[in-house]
């Protein structure tokens, strides 16, 4: 890490996330010499592997995608080890006053019902192959659906009460907030950003879910920064951006300034409209920070000596309208040394039960995973759960999103450079926005533009 306070640097960097920290890399390796400030005291941003009773437990971002080719490489180059996510057994739902039914045994039930989620999913396919991944805005219909909410498109498509909350679960596992948050139009942009299908996103978070990492995701940030040594300065939150026409000055808390060629802030679009500017930003791109929340979710880990569910031909996955989670998944380690449970807590449900004493949350979700996985599902050696909008330098996960007439009416002001400065962070990704891979893509963006 750098200790002078004052810095004279190519690229001051801003927010040592993934994104900050693949940027650095990539100047570093064009000849470069960049500068990353990260306002935390540690790297990582909403990648945080912590170590419980020396069990690696993901509060943030955990898994890749078989599409997502440029973590695969990283992880590669820093020689981080993958594993497939396990994924045998049947999955559980609890769907509509259904009771807790095994997978086969629902879709036998449900089976007329169930085809409205295939209607409805190839549906979405269709129009969100008409959403341009540059310009959503350009789409042919994008003002009409931009004017409605993706519930509201939900609601008209007058599915069967177990089709609709099926689809809604799904929907609300990836977006994070209700589904009356976002435009239609926002939620074909996330669609189509994923590049998989329809199918994929709603039954596995887009193919998004298929590896994990030996070790924790944390290694992929750690081992960057290791990489970076003498370009990061830790506890120094950007409070201040200066530029003239030849460049531009960071200022931080504390005092420490940067001098720079140009400056790529790779901060979610938020938190980038919480730093001052000067001269100050054109209205268009404050308007658009102001409309871009940070979504709501957590992630709640039961530990057990062994993943006892898989026994009984459970895959650990359940689906749930009921609560408090609405989804699980198995997060046990590859060699099965001890199983581990993650249950959701998304949208409405991560701010209902976020908010609750850790006691109350905790009994809540015993009681869930009891019905589903049997009385076994109480003896849980360790209990973990994270939340992050009070967290100051992230302040709500998994990404931002964006309400009716934002895509239309600001979303131009998204990517573009302004003067000497570049954005980046996964919100700001054409491919997989939202994902580590986004927060890649975008900082390979954002790099392309400063060397050109
Ligand atoms: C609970 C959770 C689960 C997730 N699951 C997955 C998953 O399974 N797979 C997946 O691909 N993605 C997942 N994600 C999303 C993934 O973590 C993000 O897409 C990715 O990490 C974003 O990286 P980033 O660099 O764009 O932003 P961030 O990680 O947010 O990095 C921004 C950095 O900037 C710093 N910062 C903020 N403000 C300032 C300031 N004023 N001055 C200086 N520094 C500042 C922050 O501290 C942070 O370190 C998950 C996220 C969360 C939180």
């Amino acid at each position: 890490m750098s200790e002078s306070n004052h810095h004279d640097v190519d690229v001051a960097i801003v927010g040592a996330g993934l994104s900050g920290l693949f940027a650095a890399h990539q100047l570093l390796r064009a000849g470069m010499n960049p500068l990353v400030i990260e306002a935390n005291d540690r790297v990582g941003g909403r990648i945080l592997t912590e170590h419980v009773d020396g069990v690696p437990v993901e509060l943030g971002a955990q898994w890749i995608g078989d599409t997502h080719h440029r973590m695969f490489a990283l992880a590669t180059e820093l020689g981080v080890d993958t594993f497939r996510q396990f994924d045998d057994g049947e999955a559980t739902y609890e769907i509509a006053g259904s009771g807790v039914l095994r997978e086969t045994a629902f879709h036998e039930r449900f089976a007329a019902e169930l085809t409205g989620v295939d209607r409805a999913l190839r549906l979405l396919d269709d129009m969100s192959a008409q959403v341009p991944l540059d310009a959503p805005w350009d789409a042919p219909r994008a003002h009409e659906w931009d004017a409605i909410t993706a519930a509201q498109w939900l609601t008209d498509q007058r599915l069967a009460p177990v089709a609709e909350r099926v689809l809604e679960i799904c929907t609300v596992g990836i977006l994070a907030v209700p589904m009356a948050e976002v435009s239609l139009l926002d939620m074909l942009y996330n669609l189509r950003t994923c590049g998989v299908g329809a199918e994929l996103f709603a039954e596995s978070e887009g193919g998004a879910q298929t590896t994990r990492f030996v070790g924790g995701s944390s290694q992929i940030p750690d081992r960057l920064a290791a990489r970076l040594d003498g370009h990061i300065v830790l506890d120094s939150p950007v409070t201040l951006i200066e530029q003239n026409a030849d460049a531009v000055t960071v200022h931080c808390r504390g005092g420490r300034a940067v001098h720079a060629r140009h400056v790529i802030v790779a901060i979610a679009p938020t938190l980038a409209g919480r730093i001052m500017y000067d001269p100050p930003l054109p209205g268009v791109r404050d308007q658009l920070t102001q409309r871009m929340p940070q979504a709501s979710a957590m992630k709640v880990f039961f530990t057990y000596d062994e993943p006892f569910w898989r026994a009984d031909g459970l895959a650990g996955q359940l689906i749930s309208d009921v609560g408090p989670g609405r989804m699980s998944n198995d997060t046990s380690p590859d060699d099965a040394s001890y199983g581990q449970l993650l249950v959701f807590l998304e949208g409405e449900h991560a701010r209902t039960y976020g908010r609750w004493p850790t006691a109350d949350r905790k009994a809540a979700i015993t009681d869930l995973l009891v019905r589903h996985f049997g009385s076994r599902a109480a003896d849980f050696i360790s209990y973990v759960d994270g939340e992050w909008a009070q967290r100051p330098w992230t302040r709500g996960c998994y990404n931002a999103n964006m309400g009716p007439m934002v895509w239309t009416h600001f979303g131009a002001a998204l990517t573009p450079p302004i003067g000497r400065i570049h954005w980046a962070a996964t919100e700001t990704a054409t491919h997989w926005s939202a994902y580590m891979e986004g927060a890649l893509d975008a900082a390979q963006r954002a790099v392309d533009e400063v060397l050109s």
